[in-house]
């Protein structure tokens, strides 16, 4: 499979360099040349196989010219060892937990997939692939821990100290390994400026082969889909689902889109953000207009300019109409949001973290023009990484604090300090890998 840049359609690379190189050199975003529709045999038997094998069944008509089948199974294998069960809450809404991976967010989906995936697209290579990631949280733990003890693979994280939350740093700092956390005395800003410039250091970037892990690496966004289907056959057959997705980047969203391209039933995409709004507005009016982002208690979700747009706008080819014939968009605030976790744990006695009740929001909104749905409700985060909100919210103990998260507070935390200078991150870089 080829993949095309959405800037420039007529400039094309194989796997290979659209995943471990990441964004075309025009600034576009990598899409698949086609997305096959799956076979008969495939829905005959989709509803028996196992979460990987049926994740392997849906990304071996795209990459299967690319990576032998017992390969491609084995990456699908290692990357989905975990569930993503459908809880039910009511006869019209369900619950579709993806933080029962390692660190505990839906990021671990796409993250162990790509880390596997670059491993083994690099295999072979002379020099071991250098991953350069800055992160404000989430996305850091994720590729640290996916990447952990990849053969030919190391990550270098770089964090703004004092920013992330204990946990968070936690997550970062604690693997060792092949895994190495910077801890900056700056600003997120600082973090990917230093980043930028390393990768804009040809010299540097060829001989450490460097690599981002950047969300719009189209390999974080293949696997993503698998859970659509998943979450789908866990309902009654025949019962088409509505999808509620809290978004920020619009990854998880386009995820959904690329299911139902390759012919998943799906009713409807309702698109849930906080007050940054900036696509349920497109929706509404056909006016996009992005703008800088501003700080919520759903923070993965603070995005001014979502990135995946672009991907959403290809698939729709442009088309405003179609694109609001499949997805509606709704908007929430802080306190909006803080009455919604209070109500679901009231209600139903469940705890959702500050993003995924936005997107129970989204699905009691939806219900009222539409009763007869089913809303099925991507639980993007556990509560437990939220937890100063949730405890604002339900008092403290109230949440539960899973092991693999409770355990990371006694491991002693191993990072380097570093000022925010371009300089300083590429000295460190020539003398320490
Ligand atoms: C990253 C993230 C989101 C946003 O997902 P996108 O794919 O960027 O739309 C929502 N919730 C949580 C907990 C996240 O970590």
């Amino acid at each position: 499979m080829d993949f095309y840049s959405t800037k420039t359609p007529s400039y094309k690379v194989d796997l290979k360099e659209a995943v471990i190189r990441s964004l075309p050199p025009d600034n576009g975003l990598y899409m698949p040349e086609q997305i096959p529709a799956l076979s008969d045999e495939f829905w005959a038997n989709w509803r028996e196989y196992s979460f990987a094998e049926l994740g392997f069944q849906i990304v071996n008509p795209l990459l299967g010219n690319d990576i032998p089948e017992a390969d491609l199974r084995a990456i699908v294998e290692e990357a989905i060892n975990f569930d993503a069960p459908l809880v039910k809450l009511t006869d019209t809404l369900s619950i579709l937990e993806l933080f029962q991976g390692p660190t505990l967010a839906f990021k671990d989906f796409g993250a162990r997939f790509m880390a596997r995936l670059m491993g083994y697209l690099t295999r072979g290579d002379d020099t071991m692939l250098t991953v350069l990631v800055a992160t404000s949280g989430d996305t850091g733990g994720a590729v640290a821990s996916a990447f952990h003890k990849v053969p030919g693979t190391r990550v270098v994280i770089l964090y703004p100290k004092g920013k992330v939350s204990a946990l968070q740093e936690k997550q970062l700092t604690t693997l060792g390994d092949n895994i190495h956390a910077l801890e900056i005395d700056g600003t997120f800003d600082d973090c990917q400026r230093m980043v930028k410039a390393a990768f804009l250091n040809r010299e540097l970037s060829e001989k450490l082969n460097l690599t981002s892990a950047n969300s719009i690496n189209i390999s974080r966004l293949i696997p993503q889909s698998f859970y659509y289907f998943h979450a789908a056959r866990q309902l009654p057959e025949g019962m088409l689902p509505t999808f509620v997705i809290p978004s920020g980047n619009f990854g998880n969203l386009t995820a959904g889109l690329l299911a139902q391209e390759m012919g998943l039933p799906i009713k409807h995409f309702v698109a849930a953000t906080n007050v940054n709004d900036v696509v349920p507005n497109y929706l509404k009016t056909g006016d996009y207009q992005p703008r800088p982002s501003t700080a919520t208690i759903s923070n993965a979700m603070d995005v001014g300019a979502p990135s995946n747009f672009a991907r959403m706008n290809e698939i729709y080819s442009g088309n405003w109409e179609h694109m609001r014939e499949r997805i509606e968009g709704y908007a929430y605030d802080d306190a909006t949001t803080r009455d919604a976790i209070k109500r679901t744990a009231e209600s139903h006695d469940y705890q959702v973290c500050p993003h995924t009740a936005i997107g129970v929001l989204a699905a009691e909104e939806w219900a009222t023009s539409h009763p007869e749905d089913h809303n099925v409700v991507l639980a993007t985060a556990h509560p437990a990484k939220f937890l100063p909100t949730m405890e604002e919210e339900l008092g403290a103990g109230a949440t539960h604090i899973p092991e693999r998260l409770a355990c990371l507070s006694e491991l002693p935390k191993e990072a380097t300090l570093m000022q925010p200078d371009e300089q300083a991150l590429q000295d460190w870089i020539t003398n320490t890998l």
